[in-house]
């Protein structure tokens, strides 16, 4: 479907409303003006959002802040999931996107989880014929990149 993007991030966003606030956790959308409407599959799409979204809530610390940045490069929707936790170790970045793979300190967690959120998150967003990269220092943050191709169908 041709989906508003802004107003598609905003409902994502929403349903963490409770659990952000509970954790005293600032989750907050960052939209360029006039956004081009995108075709997606909003499903999917949305699984996506909420996979990277709900690792973002899962590890960062209380007081923590997560920011969703939308914007246009060229012929692309960049969707942007960035939070200040403790980051990603080095060792683990090559792994994430693989099915089942968790990182050594989530496994020890009592946290739950299976290591398929990314694996999944990878599989869709590249059905729709984008990308998604991870930048991730440990102590500093994690930044997600999604780039979904503008073509409308
Ligand atoms: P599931 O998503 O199946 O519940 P999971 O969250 O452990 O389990 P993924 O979402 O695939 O699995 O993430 C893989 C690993 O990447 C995690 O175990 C964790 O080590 C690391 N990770 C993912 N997102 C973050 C993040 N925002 N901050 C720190 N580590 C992360
Ligand atoms: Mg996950």
């Amino acid at each position: 479907q041709e989906v508003n993007t802004v107003k598609f991030a905003q409902e994502t966003l929403a349903l963490f409303e409770a659990e952000a606030k509970e954790k005293d956790v600032e989750m907050s959308l960052r939209a360029e003006n006039n956004l081009p409407f995108v075709y997606l599959d909003k499903g999917r799409i949305r699984q996506v959002l909420i996979n990277l979204l709900s690792n973002a809530l899962r590890y960062v610390p209380r007081g923590g802040r997560i920011f969703v940045d939308l914007k246009r490069e060229e012929n692309q929707l960049l969707i942007k999931v960035s939070d200040n936790g403790p980051g990603i170790e080095s060792e683990d970045l090559p792994y994430i996107f693989d099915r089942f793979y968790r990182g050594d300190k989530s496994r020890n967690r009592m946290s739950g989880g299976t290591g398929l959120g990314l694996a999944i998150a990878k599989g869709f967003v590249e059905a729709h014929g984008g990308t998604i990269g991870v930048e991730s220092h440990a102590g500093k943050g994690t930044e997600f990149t999604i780039r979904l191709p503008l073509t409308t169908g």
